[in-house]
């Protein structure tokens, strides 16, 4: 790109850019009004997804009626296939609150999210399980090489329950049982949407003659959800489980009588109604993909006509990680083209760096789609360094884009803080709509909201809120854990939804439930295990 600006000085030029930094991040402004008028939207979505099928928000009932309280005990397995990784783990409940965990990791080929066959990908899992019995339950694996000869499984074999953690849209019609409804986050595989991926897994681990039973079928936010009920069994148990990683969406504890799609469905499998709750695992993914108040910048047009998926997972693209990035690609090129005051085309010949002109190489990733990372923006964001040195080191090792100054840093932190910002404020519709529309603000005990305690100082606006006045939100995923700020974006966006408000945001307890998607499904596995054989 070569510099057509004419500027006087340095200082002229530095102003300018600055200005333009600030017009494309403001595009991303997503501020109280425009947040309340979401959080409407959300509420009506999800009203309307428990009544009927083939709403923009699915709510699908997950026929998990309770959650675990952490008296739980015994070994499981479970695996996860999310979007990056897939997981396969044990996990041994102690029963108090404890688990110990064995888990190995492998990322998921690129060829296989995008697979001729659903075989191709399912048999890489179970050969992943036999790889994992193998390396570490020998006594469940002992036997396996026989039985494959003789094609029998001995009498007296213990069998593996195994929670299946699929983190995708799933049809759920039985614990163990559910048609993939659609792919997302970049995988696309034709033949096996409205296929039983249970089935598709369980063949695949019977070709292999493993003593594993596909038990339970879970999401990795109901995952989240059982998980952190386990570890912190508050006085009132976890409301949602939320996942803000690769892709984002949330499960939260429903009263069964709303959930009238399953509860007047004649052909609905059989689920325990005594708890009268149910939990629903949202899809939030596709909340508004009509784009009646999601905000909606050029940057998100383009993002979505050259996704695998245009038109749905329109919350997602806005939020999650795996589109973040390539937002801040977008914004950014628009600034590197613009004639006047072109962004990474600094004449720093003033100054004592001996590589004195930026460049952006032909190798930069930034020309390409998906080229930026969505973990820069947690570089930008955590770094105030004086001249932003981290930040340019990362453009600089990473991306290709040499001697970047301090002002062209600048301008780069300013978008990617607006695209985080917004993404935080997006998360925080879909946690104020499952807040408000579970009455759960409306429960209170009242006992010690105001209570004065010695050491709590209220002329600083520090209360007490009481155990059981609290809403407990289990959390994971990449951008929770990783992004700067990202919970304090998310309260204060709370903090302005006139439902919520300042009382509101500091009843809502946040906590990283990390992993959990696969202690969860272990607890999932334990309810399964304990329908299919009720003695135990
Ligand atoms: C999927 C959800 C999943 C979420 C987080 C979304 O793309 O549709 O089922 O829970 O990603 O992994
Ligand atoms: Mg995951």
């Amino acid at each position: 790109v070569e510099f057509k600006g004419t500027f006087n000085t340095k200082h002229e030029r530095s102003m300018t850019l600055a200005d333009q930094a600030k017009r494309v991040a403001a595009e991303f402004d997503f501020e109280k009004d425009a947040v309340n008028k979401a959080v409407k939207e959300f509420i009506r979505e999800m009203d309307e997804g428990l009544q009927q099928e083939g709403t923009e928000m699915s709510q699908i009932p997950t026929y998990v009626t309770a959650v675990p309280n952490g008296t739980e005990k015994g070994l499981y397995m479970a695996v996860d296939l999310g979007g990056t990784n897939f997981r396969v783990c044990s996990i041994q409940l102690h029963g108090n609150t404890t688990f110990s965990l064995t888990q190995s990791k492998v990322a998921i080929p690129r060829e296989l999210m995008v697979a001729k066959t659903s075989k191709e990908l399912f048999s890489f899992l179970a050969k992943q399980i036999e790889l994992f019995l193998k390396a570490h339950h020998e006594e469940h694996y002992a036997g396996t090489l026989k039985r494959r000869e003789t094609g029998n499984m001995e009498p007296d074999q213990e069998i593996f329950n195994l929670g299946f953690t699929f983190s995708f849209p799933v049809n759920q019609i039985g614990i163990n049982k559910g048609m993939l409804m659609r792919w997302t986050k970049g995988f696309d595989i034709q033949d096996a949407i409205g296929k039983d991926v249970c089935a598709l897994l369980q063949t695949e681990i019977d070709e292999l003659h493993l003593p594993v039973k596909v038990a339970a079928l879970v999401n990795d936010t109901v995952g989240t959800l059982m998980a952190r009920s386990y570890t912190s069994p508050g006085k009132t148990g976890t409301l949602l489980g939320a996942i803000f990683g690769t892709g984002t969406n949330g499960a939260y504890v429903e009263k069964l009588s709303k959930v009238t799609k399953l509860t007047k469905d004649q052909n609905a499998g059989e689920y325990d109604k005594s708890t009268g709750e149910m939990i629903v695992n949202t899809e939030w993914g596709s909340f508004d993909n009509s784009l009646r108040t999601l905000p909606n910048t050029p940057y998100d047009v383009e993002l979505d006509k050259n996704s695998v998926n245009p038109g749905i997972q329109m919350f997602e693209k806005r939020v999650s990680g795996m589109f973040l990035g390539e937002l801040l690609r977008l914004a950014l090129l628009k600034l590197v083209k613009d004639p006047a005051v072109p962004l990474f085309a600094d004449d720093n010949s003033s100054s004592n760096d001996v590589h004195s002109t930026t460049q952006i190489h032909d190798s930069s990733p930034i020309w390409k789609q998906w080229g930026i990372d969505t973990s820069f923006l947690s570089t930008c964001a955590g770094d105030s360094s004086p001249g932003y040195r981290m930040l340019r080191q990362t453009l600089d090792k990473e991306y290709d884009i040499s001697a970047v100054s301090a002002e062209d840093a600048e301008a780069v932190r300013e978008i990617a803080g607006a695209i985080g910002r917004r993404a935080a404020r997006l998360a925080a519709v879909a946690i104020a709509g499952i807040v408000i529309n579970t009455g759960r603000l409306n429960k209170t005990t009242g006992t010690a909201t105001t209570e004065q305690k010695s050491g709590i100082d209220l002329s600083r606006g520090e209360v007490e809120v009481a155990d059981e006045d609290m809403i407990d939100v289990g959390v994971d995923g990449s951008l929770v854990e990783f992004y700067p700020n990202f919970e304090e974006h998310i309260r204060e966006a709370l903090r302005g939804v006139p439902d919520i408000g300042e009382q509101g945001e500091k009843r809502v307890r946040i906590g990283i439930a990390k992993d959990g998607s696969g202690v969860g499904a272990a607890l999932i596995a334990l309810v399964a295990g304990k329908v299919a054989s009720p003695q135990e």
